[in-house]
Formats: structure tokens, sequence, C-alpha cells
């Protein structure tokens, strides 16, 4: 262990535990970071031997690229930022889904996230499967595009966390990988990996926080965790806080999860081109073809769908993938492509899923979650964010956000 003794512990390595951790080493305040996994980022993870293509198996779009705090990091580190504007902002591939009907599909599902929008601080939350047109011919595209953005069905999300989303528009990436800027973020940090924390108790008058391989001393912590394990009491609290409970029960985690696949013969497709397994049922993967120019499909499933393939194990990812492209493509096609990697955010115990969304009624979850208590415990995390919530540079703001009220609290208790 580091250190049994420290000013703060931060609990959790991903994008908001590192930002609070630097923020605090700046601020000379003695720190430690504790991480269950053997390796910093969390749900931020680039993976791959050839440094020509790495996998970011986790986040990738830097989204609100223009006012996204991770790309002016990205640039001091020397990364290089590709500005292709993503799939979903241009036209598909015109294989399966003509042009015309896909015009028809952006008006329908523009006017859907108006309505979104329109209804955010209506004084009623409801689902935002409501705000469908209910003759609508685009809605089962509508829905599954929904569960790419949100992890849930429609019916699940809540209008208004839905419609308080800040989304500048602006989408990059990093080519070397958004889950290698995260965490070369955090070396040279005070870190210990492979140190689950178990219990936070603050019955005394320092904190003890207990890990698998001993405890630790402090005066404050800041917590990162995944909403999913705050509501399933992964680390418990002595005292117990249930508000913090309850918030994060509110805002579960959506489940995505990216299967990348090789191809061959790639040339034939545009570069950072789309397909749409289906446009007739909520039940589809998208397919982002020749991601960077790469001989590659990163294959996205969500939801309901992703959990069944999770539970069907990784080859049925495979098989649904090769069904719905042959079904594009041809038969011949299934000789072109071969699984890469894959990786089912939903099974793995450190995060049980892959981004937040509020449930109806529950959008001020997320202010409820953020809330500091007692001036020693501060959260952080994707799902603290009110208005970036679910991405890498919402869970940055939210990490440097705790760090800066517990460094305040820190200088009041010294200075009295
Ligand atoms: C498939 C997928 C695609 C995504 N795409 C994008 C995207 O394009 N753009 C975007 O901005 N965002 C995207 N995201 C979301 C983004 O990755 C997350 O919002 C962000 O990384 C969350 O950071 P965090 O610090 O809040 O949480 P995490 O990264 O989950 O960090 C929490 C940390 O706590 C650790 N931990 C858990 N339990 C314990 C314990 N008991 N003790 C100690 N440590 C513990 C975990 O291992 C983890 O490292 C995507 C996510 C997924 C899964």
């Amino acid at each position: 262990m580091a250190s049994s003794d420290t000013e703060v512990v931060v609990v959790g390595g991903g994008a908001a535990g590192i930002a609070a951790c630097r923020r605090l080493k700046d601020a000379d305040i003695d720190c430690l970071l504790i991480e269950a996994r053997a390796r910093l980022g969390g749900r931020a993870w680039t993976i791959g031997d050839d440094p020509r293509s790495p996998i970011d198996l986790g986040c990738g779009w830097l989204h609100s690229a223009d006012r996204n705090p991770w790309c002016k990091i990205a640039d001091a580190q020397g990364r290089s930022i590709d500005k292709t504007p993503p799939p979903w902002a241009r036209s598909s591939a015109p294989i399966g889904f003509p042009l015309a009907d896909q015009a028809a599909y952006l008006d329908a599902r523009e006017k859907f996230y108006a309505r979104v929008v329109a209804m955010a601080e209506a004084e009623q939350d409801a689902p935002a499967a409501t705000l469908l047109d209910p003759n609508g011919r685009w809605n089962d595209l509508i829905g599954a595009t929904g569960t790419y953005v949100s992890g849930a069905e429609l019916e699940r999300v809540s209008v208004r966390d839905l419609g308080r989303y800040d989304d500048s528009g602006v989408n990059w990436r990093v080519v070397e990988g958004y889950g290698t800027v995260i965490a070369t973020h955090g070396a040279g940090l005070p870190v210990a990996l492979g140190r689950p924390v178990r219990r936070i108790d603050w019955s005394g008058r320092r904190l003890r926080v207990e890990t698998a391989d001993g405890s630790i001393a402090a005066d404050a912590a800041i917590v990162t965790l995944p909403s999913a394990l705050l509501a399933e009491e992964k680390v418990v609290f002595t005292p117990g806080l249930p508000a913090k409970t309850e918030a994060a029960a509110g805002l579960p985690l959506g489940l995505a999860d990216k299967l990348f696949l090789s191809l061959s013969d790639a040339g034939e497709f545009e570069k950072d081109s789309r397909l749409f397994g289906r446009t007739d049922r909520r039940g589809t993967a998208t397919y982002h073809v020749r991601p960077f120019g790469r001989p590659q499909i990163e294959a996205y499933f969500a939801a309901t769908l992703a959990a069944e393939l999770e539970t069907a194990g990784e080859d049925a990812f495979l098989d649904f993938a090769v069904a719905e492209l042959v079904g594009l493509l041809g038969g011949d096609f299934a000789r072109r492509i071969k699984p890469l990697d894959l990786h089912r955010w939903g099974i793995d115990p450190l995060a049980r899923g892959s981004y937040s969304y509020a449930l109806p009624g529950k959008a001020d979850c997320r202010a409820v979650l953020a809330a500091p208590v007692d001036d020693r415990l501060f959260f952080a995390g994707e799902a603290c964010s009110t208005n970036d919530y679910s991405t890498a540079h919402g869970a940055y703001l939210t990490g440097v956000a705790a760090a800066d009220q517990a460094i305040a609290a820190r200088r009041g208790k010294r200075s009295r």
C-alpha cells in the first residue's frame, strides 16, 4: 500500500477519479487514488498491440469537442485529433436504406428530439417514448438509435434528463485512443491499483477507508464509483447513506457494447461510413465501417439486445452481427469479417453497465448524487453531471468540481 494515512482518498480511477486526483495534487493536497482494477481508466479503455490501430472498448468520441477538456489534454500529450464528422451526423451508406428514407428518418428523429428539449422542464416528467409520433413510420429506428444514446429503451428514459443533456454537436476522436489519453493523464499520480475499496467508515473524527488490503485513514474522500455500484451498495458506508443509494438507483447504467471486426477488401466501403443492421426493429446493431479508414467494422449493440447477447456469450455478438451484415451485403460477406475484440460491460463487476440514464421522474437524482456529505465525503463520476452525464468529459468536470469542493473544505478546516 502506497500510504496508510493521507488527507484525501479518491475512490475509483476512471476519468472522474483521475481528474480529481490531479487537481488535488496540483493544489499540494496529500492524496491517494485507490482503484480496484489493475489499470487506470475504468470505462475509458484503449487496447491493441498495434499502435497504428488501437481500439477503444469504452468511450471513443470526444463529444462536445469544442468545449471538451480532454481535447486540450490530448493536445498537450501530443495526440492526433481526427475531426471527421461522426457517421450519425451524415447520411449512411444507401445499402438497405435508400437516401430518401434516410432523409425522412432524420427529419422524424430531429422532430422527436426537439419535442424532448421542449418538454424537458415541463411540470411532469415522462418516459421519452411518450413523445414518439403515435403513427411514426420511423419509431423503431428512433428507438434503436435512442438505445445507443442512453443504453436503454426510450420507455425507461426520463424526458427531463434527456432534454437537459447539452450537446454542442461537435464530435472528434483521438487517433491513439480516448482511453489512452485518460489513462496517461493519471501518470505520476499517487495511485494504488488492484485494491477494491469495501467500506468507508465516516463515524469517527477521521475516515477509515477499508480495502481488500488493509485500511487507510483520511480526512476526506472523493467517491467516483459508477452509479450501478452505488445503487447495489458494493461499497458500504458507515453510517449508511440511504439518500445516495436511492439517487443512484434512479440513475441506472444503460448498456452499450462494441464488437470490433476485421474487414478484408475494405476499400470498397467509404471511410467512416455507417450501416444499420435493420431499420424496422429496435433490436438492431449499427455498424461503423472503416473507422479512421482502418480495415475494421465497429459494431454497436445496446440496451435489451446487448443484455441478451451478453447472457448468451461472446459468440452471440458475432453471430448476430454476421446475420445482419449478410442480410445487407450477401452471404459471401461472412468470410470477409473476423472478430477482433469485445468487452461485455454489463457483466463487468467493476462497471455493471456502460453509461447512466435517468428513469422517468429521477432527473434531479444527479444533483442529489453529486452533493457533498458532512464536508468530508464528495461525489463525482459521469452520473453526477446534470448536463454532460454519460460522457468522459462529464466525468472529468465532476471530478474537478469535487476536488475543488474538497480543497475548499480542507483549507477552511486548516485555517480554523
Ligand atoms: C461501450 C461504451 C462506449 C462509450 N462511448 C463514449 C463516447 O464515445 N464518449 C464519451 O464521452 N463517453 C462514452 N462512454 C462513457 C464513458 O466511458 C464514461 O461515461 C466515463 O468513462 C465514466 O468515467 P467515470 O470516472 O465516471 O467512471 P468509471 O470510468 O467507471 O470509473 C470508476 C472506477 O471505479 C473503479 N471501481 C469500481 N469499484 C471499485 C471499488 N470497490 N474500489 C475501487 N475502485 C472501484 C472502476 O474500476 C473504475 O475504474 C462510453 C462507455 C462505454 C462502456
